[in-house]
């Protein structure tokens, strides 16, 4: 257990040294084009200078998540007490995202069950979840389909824990998912397609956040999907 442990460290370290060398090979090599045979060309240097930028976002954005993973994981043991307005932050997520799902031609359905109890929660660290499944939803979807957001009651029968609790879900009618890679998408940097999801923006780390998350509420993930009828992502989180 303790080698596998070990392992795991040292695949991440691996992994995550990886995913940043290659942006900043492209930096180095475009900073020394610059310096050299682009020196009197601005034409070239100025498109140069847009493909490095877009490889510093990303080196940004990936350090970004890696200390949001970090700092996820210090605080797990600690169950968080704050009351959260679930539905409130869905539909301040929705309002967020809207300009950028309509801009892509898709649309967004909101489901809030009214009059909803407050859950015991870290406000920023569920926006974070529904942010990592929006971002997701807009960034495998179908380009013009329909996202579905909701925030539910947890229905008796639905194999969620006998407790009380909530459900929040995020739902495409993307290509969704083949069945053998659903179990390991939360594993950092798992990624069905890497090219795809790094073209897009991601980091592969969006859902091991979404699970150290929702661990820390003493909550469910559930990841379901068949091929070519989209992915629904549901978040299970107890009200006491
Ligand atoms: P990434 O930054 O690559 O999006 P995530 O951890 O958020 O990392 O997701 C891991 C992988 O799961 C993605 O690379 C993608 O292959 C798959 N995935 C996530 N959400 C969806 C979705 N809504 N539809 C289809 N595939 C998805």
């Amino acid at each position: 257990r303790e080698r596998a442990v070990e392992r795991m460290r040292a695949d991440f370290v691996a992994n995550a040294s990886h995913e940043l060398r290659t942006p900043l090979a492209s930096l180095v090599g475009f900073i020394e084009t610059l310096r050299g045979p682009a020196a009197d060309d601005p034409a070239a240097a100025q498109r140069f200078l847009g493909i490095m930028a877009e490889q510093a976002r990303r080196m940004e954005r990936l350090i970004a998540d890696l200390l949001s993973l970090s700092r996820i994981e210090l605080s797990e043991h600690q169950r968080p007490t704050e009351p959260v307005d679930l539905s409130g932050l869905a539909a301040q997520l929705a309002a967020e995202f809207e300009p950028r799902i309509r801009a892509q031609g898709a649309k967004l359905e909101l489901n809030l069950a009214p009059d909803l109890p407050v859950v015991p929660g870290d406000a920023d660290q569920l926006a974070q979840v529904l942010q990592n499944l929006l971002d997701n939803a807009l960034r495998y979807g179908r380009p013009d389909g329909c996202i579905r957001l909701s925030v539910q009651p947890a229905a008796p029968g639905k194999g969620w824990p006998l407790r009380p609790g909530l459900v929040l879900s995020v739902a495409d009618d993307g290509p969704g998912i083949p069945r053998e890679h659903i179990p390991r998408l939360t594993e950092r940097f798992y990624r069905v397609d890497p090219g795809r999801s790094r073209a897009a923006g991601g980091t592969g780390l969006g859902l091991a956040i979404v699970k150290h998350i929702v661990s820390r509420h003493r909550g469910q993930l559930r990841i379901e999907s068949r091929e070519g009828e989209g992915a629904t992502f549901s978040v299970w989180l107890p009200l006491q």
